[in-house]
């Protein structure tokens, strides 16, 4: 692996502090690229609190942060400043709004909720309701035709139980939009290492049919997940075996270009 795009920091939360430890672990694994991509906040209405992100006041911090680490470590690896963000259709106008005046470069997709997480499911809890797997479906392709994200991250996240049938229908679907929108899919290392139900078979397998793009993110919540050579090497024997395109790097999707 040479360029990790999928990183967290304290401030969603739930990841572990020292942004400067993150960094090192990347150089020690031999990284070329690492991109911070932390919870994004977003602009809810008053009286919604989202537990696993940062509070927009948080936001020209974390910038500042890395732009630290971009001058401190700048002449020995490549720091990109990231957010993981979902597609809340009520909300992320004015979103992107706010980080036209940021020096955020790219965002990564993670549907995390259908509907605008105010209002609908968290994707990852076990449905049976095909109406939960095709609004999950239906919000992610909206949200790749908007041109700003840089890839899809656990796009399996959606942990449908019903009819297989039904699930390969609407992910086909999906993944089709994300080869026609050139937007690689994430195979999720921390999924793996936590035993989740992502990254799964199904997944890999219809990525392969669909001729997708992926690319491996260590989605690291702690600097050791960056060291984990392992789960790279339990990716790349599966994607072998569904004879998937894995991409070393991804081009930026630059969203103050692209929101000028
Ligand atoms: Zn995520
Ligand atoms: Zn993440």
């Amino acid at each position: 692996m040479i360029a990790n795009y999928h990183t967290h920091t304290w401030r969603c939360n739930h990841a572990q502090p020292g942004e400067n430890r993150y960094v090192r672990a990347a150089m020690e694994r031999g990284l070329k690229i690492l991109g911070f991509s932390d919870h994004t906040p977003y602009p809810f209405p008053r009286g919604h609190l989202s537990t696993f992100r940062m509070r927009i006041a948080q936001l020209p911090g974390y910038c500042r942060c890395i732009q630290g680490l971009q001058e401190k470590y700048g002449s020995k690896i490549q720091i990109e400043i990231g957010l993981e963000a979902e597609y809340y259709p009520k909300y992320f106008p004015e979103l992107t709004a706010i980080l036209r005046d940021t020096p955020v470069t790219y965002l990564l997709l993670g549907q995390h909720f259908t509907g605008n997480e105010t209002d609908g499911v968290y994707s990852g809890a076990p449905t049976e309701d095909p109406r939960v797997l095709k609004a999950y479906c239906s919000q992610a392709k909206d949200a790749m035709q908007t041109g700003l994200f840089t890839y899809f991250a656990h796009p399996d996240l959606i942990h449908f139980l019903g009819s297989d049938e039904v699930y390969r229908a609407e992910m086909s679907g999906l993944f089709r939009e994300a080869k026609s929108c050139g937007i690689p899919l994430e195979v999720n290392f921390l999924g793996m290492a936590d035993g989740r139900h992502y990254p799964s078979r199904r997944f890999l397998e219809l990525a392969a049919e669909e001729n997708c793009q992926v690319i491996f993110g260590c989605d690291a919540h702690d600097p050791a997940a960056l060291l984990d050579t392992a789960m790279e090497a339990k990716a790349r024997a599966l994607t072998k075996e569904y004879g998937l395109t894995v991409l070393d790097t991804v081009p930026l999707r630059n969203i103050q270009t692209l929101l000028r």
